[in-house]
């Protein structure tokens, strides 16, 4: 697609458009008929797979448009279902066979293993296993290992990013890069971004407009420079209710709801 779109939102997933603890996105449907009633886009970018995002984006009405997923590791395109979807997963498992032992991937792991370290539903972890972009896994060395085998990684054209208890391997790409790229491919007039966590950051700075969303569960995220000059905003509200507040402000301060009043 090559015809410009009035806006882009690019949108973290969980503690962000859904609720950090029911993963409902509800209290953000007023905003999300508002961005489809204006011509924007919406573009999901979050850490999980496209098979766990596929039914999220159907529920949300985004399909339309592709999602970052699995951190940035890669795409699932507008339209398409995880199936369809090739990845890198089998080029970085064969690389981690050369590497040093002591890491053990979700591709060493049974589904109930994975439910259990990381608190999902059996169901759930299948989901999460099925990864196309990124291997996250436990480190079961010590440290002095982990610099060995992180180097290695490295020199097989690994990067390693740690996240809480996972260190996940990828072809690297992060969330921000592909929004570079979704930038480029549709030419959008505004651009937002909505995070709540340390992850969402290289994003919430990249927009024309970032949004951190209050998540008392969480961390909270240090100071962005754009604070001062009230380019990224913090939500009061936390989740899908702050987002809401934010997504439906920054259409009235772009003057996107006008056209919408004068058609509507
Ligand atoms: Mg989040």
């Amino acid at each position: 697609m090559t015809q410009a779109v009035p806006l882009l939102v690019f949108s973290d997933l969980d503690g962000t458009l859904l609720d950090h603890a029911s993963y409902s996105f509800a209290a953000a449907r007023p905003a999300l008929d508002l961005l489809k009633a204006v011509g924007a886009g919406l573009v999901l970018a979050t850490s999980k797979t496209a098979a766990e995002v596929e039914p999220i984006r159907a529920a949300i009405g985004c399909d339309t448009w592709p999602a970052i997923v699995e951190n940035g590791g890669g795409l699932l395109p507008a339209g398409h279902a995880a199936d369809d979807t090739v990845g890198d997963y089998d080029t970085i498992r064969a690389r981690l066979t050369d590497l040093p032992r002591g890491f053990r991937g979700f591709g060493d792991m049974t589904d109930d293993e994975v439910a259990q370290i990381t608190g999902l539903a059996p169901d759930a972890a299948q989901q999460a296993r099925r990864r196309l972009f990124s291997e996250p896994g436990l480190w079961q060395g010590d440290d002095a290992a982990l610099a060995g085998f992180l180097d290695a990684a490295k020199a097989n054209g690994l990067t390693a990013r740690r996240g809480g208890r996972f260190l996940t391997l990828s072809l690297g790409g992060t969330k921000a890069d592909h929004m570079d790229d979704l930038i480029t491919r549709y030419r959008p007039r505004h651009t937002i971004a909505l995070g709540d966590a340390p992850n969402d950051i290289e994003m919430l700075q990249k927009a024309q407009h970032g949004v951190i969303i209050r998540n008392s569960g969480g961390s909270p995220l240090p100071s962005l420079e754009g604070e001062y000059t009230g380019r990224i905003r913090r939500t009061l509200r936390e989740g899908p209710m702050g987002w809401s507040d934010a997504v439906i402000q920054l259409l009235a301060e772009m003057n996107l709801m006008k056209d919408q009043n004068t058609h509507g």
